[in-house]
């Protein structure tokens, strides 16, 4: 069999057991349509079932999740780790509670972070978990018993060595608290079992910011080799949780113009630019939402509309909220409002459709399994330090993480010249990462 009639019989294959995990074959399929270069050089992979063995997770856990509310009325969700890949080191991802949880969602996030983690360079497997909780106005007491339920099955399964988690959408902090001392009640002292923990709790420095600057970075260094320069360009950012709040801070830090940002209350926008302080004080404020901002400032506007269906004039655009928010006609939209650069900050914030409309139109597109690795990586600084039982400076550990997003960036380029991607650096991730990764799962043996 050829290597594209191999490819489309895995697809073929995922399809059938899998069917309506769109997400899942969505993010397979985004892969392995890039990969087919490599297969050809390996012919070896198709009778050892490379892809196969890449495409299903190790382990897909699935439990009840069984909590009060402060009523006294019992709750049960479902609760989920998705333990995908050893082969890089121990499984690596966050925690999502959502209600859109589901395994589709988890699996395509864990199948994700296998590729991402690799291309940190650092030694982390890939994985993810959550539950279809929604956290959204449950009381600090509600937010501590789910946390508290939900580590009581997964304990069992995870440890420092063997399964790490952090947060994602729902979890920050505050939950990773709950989780981690649950975790100690039933197994002992382990620093390093969980990671994006408070700073206090021998957290490291520098996590809360490291996906938000690490997209900047790496931003800069894409624009930088395109001979262009972040400075005055004008910037959209969706989402406003952890990842979007940190690519606006450091979006202006280093000259460019935020000229709209976005979230669950709307569209902010001012051809401006944004001011950074006071929209600091309203996105981080539970009270206020981003109208809010007009109070301050009336040359600003607010929409109603998601910022990908506004009318907003700007050089790059940056969605950092959730996976398929910008879909073909939107993407449409903003390349002829002027967008130049479309770099991912959340996880396949692109449809496939979107992401063809960007390649059809000489967008500069850069995937999140590279641009938003910054996030995972510094959990990789976490656990080095827990081990060590140091804690770096901030410094420290912002220099490293602009080192590696600095490496990832530079691999891309590699790959691209080898392969002569032009400068499709979403194939170029895709290339990158799978050949490690299906190295290392050969070197494993059949296992
Ligand atoms: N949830 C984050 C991501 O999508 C971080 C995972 C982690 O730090 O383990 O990469």
């Amino acid at each position: 069999m050829s290597s594209s009639e191999y490819i489309e019989q895995v697809m073929h294959d995922l399809e059938d057991r899998y069917p309506g995990q769109s997400e899942y074959l969505q993010a397979v399929h985004e892969v392995y349509e890039s990969i087919q270069p490599v297969l050809e050089a390996h012919p070896e992979y198709q009778e050892q079932a490379i892809l196969e063995r890449i495409a299903t997770p190790e382990r897909l856990i699935s439990f009840r999740v069984t909590w009060q509310d402060d009523e006294g009325q019992v709750h049960v969700n479902n609760g989920y780790r998705v333990q995908h890949s050893s082969v890089n080191g121990p499984y690596k991802g966050g925690t999502r509670f959502d209600s859109s949880v589901n395994p589709s969602i988890l699996k395509f996030l864990a199948f994700e972070q296998t590729f991402k983690n690799s291309l940190t360079g650092l030694a982390l497997g890939g994985g993810k978990g959550g539950a279809d909780f929604n956290p959204i106005g449950r009381s600090d007491a509600e937010i501590m018993r789910f946390c508290q339920a939900y580590m009581t099955e997964l304990a069992k399964y995870i440890s420092a060595d063997q399964d790490i988690p952090a947060g994602d959408i729902g979890v920050g902090h505050r939950e990773i608290g709950y989780l981690y001392g649950q975790y100690k009640r039933l197994q002992g002292v382990q620093l390093g079992v969980l990671t994006g923990k408070p700073v206090i709790a021998h957290g490291s420095l520098g996590r809360s910011e490291a996906t938000g600057y690490g997209v900047m970075y790496f931003t800069e260094e894409l624009i930088k080799s395109h001979d262009d320069s972040l400075q005055d360009k004008r910037v959209l950012i969706s989402g406003t949780g952890a990842v979007g709040l940190h690519a606006i801070v450091k979006a202006i830090q280093l000259g460019a113009k935020v000229v709209a940002v976005s979230n669950t209350s709307g569209t902010l926008a001012d051809p401006d630019g944004l001011d950074l302080d006071t929209l600091l004080t309203v996105i981080v404020d539970p009270n206020s939402d981003l109208v809010t901002y007009l109070e301050a400032h009336d040359t600003a506007s607010h929409y109603k509309e998601a910022i990908w269906s506004c009318d907003i004039e700007a050089d790059i655009a940056i969605p950092c909220a959730i996976q398929n928010e910008i879909n073909a006609e939107q993407a449409q939209e903003i390349i002829e409002r002027g967008i130049r650069y479309v770099i991912e900050g959340a996880n396949m914030p692109s449809t496939a459709e979107a992401v063809q409309c960007f390649r059809d139109n000489d967008i500069i597109f850069a995937p999140a399994k590279a641009a938003n690795a910054g996030g995972v990586a510094v959990s990789g600084l976490e656990m080095s330090q827990n081990a060590q039982r140091l804690q770096w400076t901030f410094e420290e550990v912002d220099q490293q993480l602009q080192s590696i997003m600095k490496d990832i960036f530079q691999h891309l380029l590699d790959t691209c010249e080898e392969y002569d991607l032009d400068h499709d650096y979403a194939k170029a991730a895709n290339i990158y990462a799978f050949k490690r990764i299906a190295e290392l799962v050969q070197i494993q043996g059949v296992v």
